[in-house]
């Protein structure tokens, strides 16, 4: 019987061996970027699954994105086989799909429930409001905290309304499960021998539903995992608290925590700098983290400043061409020669930055140049024109399999209005990464609507593609590259305020995470970027340098701007890395 157990351990260091193989019982891990934490995760569920004798169909793993989930799964039907099937990996919020579908009638569903994407949940509340502003208003006060016995009969309007329409939201599908379980302590038992095993990556960031949710999901001695680095803590804004994780050890009396010190992602100097740079915010005292990994002399982290955000784009460009080995650039005219001997492509490469406007610049900056890239962001798959003139058309198509709905209703929007943008990206989009997905849900309409709507667009990257990623620090979670340009080096841009606002300190701690979150994703280079002018909200402004950048060791850098390169001594090996 049972799936073979022999190497499952295999490329673990005793740490991380130790946590995979501690007893069943609630386990925190918390240690930081690069320790293997994602891939201990992994192990552990494996070994439950090939040593322990827990069957695969008890497992619950959680993941932040859905292309997390992807790479869990793919990653556990190496180790398992087959047996990875039966494993549920998911993210909250396909894990409450999940559960509505199965309880819709507690619920007050259709058994064919659909999910409100952001659009339409705003045209809801709008409709209840009277005004799409007073609308915006109702969803911001749906998501805030219950204030002790006041009722919010807008809000519960709102909620009438969609019911009505048989929709649930975003915040409904943790919200609903939530309450459906708590009301209901034999339906919270039957998940609870469901799901013996629970398991959860990134739990620094979730919410005060997911919290309600895991509490109601496993027990105060149950068998969870519970994986992350509050240092890493970087959804505030939508409702994170990181106090959760911290809180940890209270909610599971007894319970172990396991720390990892290795880094195995990035060299000593990004490690070096990654640590300076969140000391004086750091959320987990005595912290240790070195850098284990088989580099020699690194290349210094380079610093550029550039007059506007369009030289700072250009600069990317050209120190691109040059790591790839391209010819136009002039300026520090020596061969690229790094000690490492590295081949890059475009897909090891990308680009970081705070806010998604900031994109604009480069994507003008690699056109221009050549450089072939995708940009990923973390906005809803349904909030793009072209998905969303498909998911209108899909109704009004015959077919009975969505795959063949979706490649009507592509022809369809192609062939009336065949000089339109829109439906040329309808069409791209539908072969692109709609039709895999379509397949998956057979014959299931609402299921692939919903679905859609569940979908972000970091999730629709192709790993594969030779292109260079944009995105931002928020979608860049998890991940990791070879080389990493960090753009936008200033003080209100990283850390962000709206212009014209004043200093918040909460939430400049959640700033400066964000940056160690952007440094730690560089494997062996590190680029770090700022214009001394930008253009935000269409007036240009003088722009100051990040206070974080001060907090980075002087002896782990290098100025790469032409001028302040000509200035230092040619005998430096560091001049030629730009
Ligand atoms: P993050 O906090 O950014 O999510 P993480 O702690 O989850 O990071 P992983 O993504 O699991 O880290 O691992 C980082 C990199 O180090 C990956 O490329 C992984 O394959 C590699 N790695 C982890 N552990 C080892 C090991 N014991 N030996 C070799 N490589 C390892
Ligand atoms: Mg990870």
């Amino acid at each position: 019987g049972g799936p073979s157990s022999r190497g499952l351990l295999d490329g673990l260091d005793p740490e991380q061996r130790a946590a995979a193989e501690h007893p069943d019982g609630p386990l925190l891990i918390v240690a930081g970027p690069g320790t293997g934490k994602t891939r201990t995760l992994t192990r552990r569920i494996a070994h439950k699954v090939a040593e322990r004798g827990l069957a695969p169909e008890r497992c619950l793993a959680i993941t932040f994105t859905r292309r997390a989930a992807a790479e869990l799964r793919e990653r556990l039907e190496d180790l398992l086989g087959a047996h990875a099937e039966q494993v549920t990996v998911t993210t909250f919020h396909g894990l409450g799909l999940a559960v509505l579908r199965e309880q819709h009638e507690r619920a007050g569903l259709t058994e064919r429930f659909g999910v409100a994407d952001a659009d339409r949940a705003l045209e809801v509340a709008a409709g209840v409001a009277g005004s799409e502003k007073a609308g915006r208003e109702l969803l911001a006060r749906r998501d805030a905290p219950a204030r002790a016995g006041e009722a919010d009969e807008e809000v519960e309007a709102y909620r009438k309304r969609l019911r009505e329409r048989d929709l649930v939201d975003f915040a409904d599908l943790v919200a609903l499960p939530v309450r459906l379980l708590s009301e209901d302590p034999l339906l919270a038992e039957a998940y609870r021998r469901r799901w013996t095993s629970v398991s959860v990556d990134e739990y620094q960031d979730v919410d005060g539903a997911q919290y309600a949710l895991l509490r109601l999901l496993s027990g105060p001695q149950g068998d969870i995992t519970a994986i992350g680095d509050p240092d890493q803590a970087i959804y505030r804004f939508r409702g994170a608290d990181v106090a959760h994780f911290l809180r940890f050890e209270q909610d599971h009396p007894g319970a172990p925590a396991v720390r990892l010190s290795r880094n195995y992602r990035s060299n000593a100097t990004i490690v070096d700098a990654a640590v300076a740079a969140i000391a004086p915010g750091s959320l987990v005292p005595g912290r240790e983290l070195r850098a284990v990994g088989d580099f020699s002399d690194p290349p210094r982290i380079g610093l550029h400043t550039a007059a506007d955000e369009r030289a700072e784009a250009s600069f990317i460009a050209r120190a691109i061409d040059r790591l790839l080995g391209g010819t136009s650039l002039h300026s520090l005219d020596s061969g690229r020669s790094d000690g490492e001997g590295e081949e890059l492509s475009f897909a090891d490469l990308c680009v970081l930055y705070r806010t998604s406007a900031q994109a604009e610049a480069v994507m003008a900056a690699f056109d221009a140049a050549g450089v072939p890239f995708q940009k990923r962001t973390h906005d809803r798959l349904s909030a793009r024109p072209g998905v969303r003139a498909l998911a209108a058309e899909l109704p009004l198509t015959p077919g009975d399999a969505v795959a063949d709905r979706v490649r009507a209703a592509a022809g369809a929007l192609a062939g009336r209005h065949s000089a339109d943008e829109e439906a040329a990206t309808a069409v791209r989009t539908a072969g692109e990464l709609l039709l895999p997905l379509a397949r998956r849900c057979g014959g299931d309409l609402e299921r692939f609507l919903a679905e859609l709507a569940l979908g972000a667009e970091v999730d629709a990257l192709d790993p594969r593609a030779d292109r260079v990623s944009l995105l931002t620090l928020h979608a860049a979670k998890g991940l990791e590259f070879p080389v990493v340009f960090l753009a936008g080096c200033e003080d209100g841009v990283l850390p962000f305020r709206f212009p014209g606002s004043g200093r918040d300190p909460e939430a400049e701690a959640e700033e400066r995470r964000l940056f160690f979150v952007g440094l730690t994703r560089a494997q062996r280079r590190l680029y770090l970027s700022r214009a001394r002018r930008r253009t935000r909200r269409g007036s240009a402004a003088d722009s100051a340098p990040s206070p974080f950048l001060a907090a980075v060791p002087e002896e782990l850098t290098m100025p790469v701007d032409e001028e302040s390169a000509a200035r230092r001594r040619p005998k430096d090996r560091q001049l030629r890395l730009m």
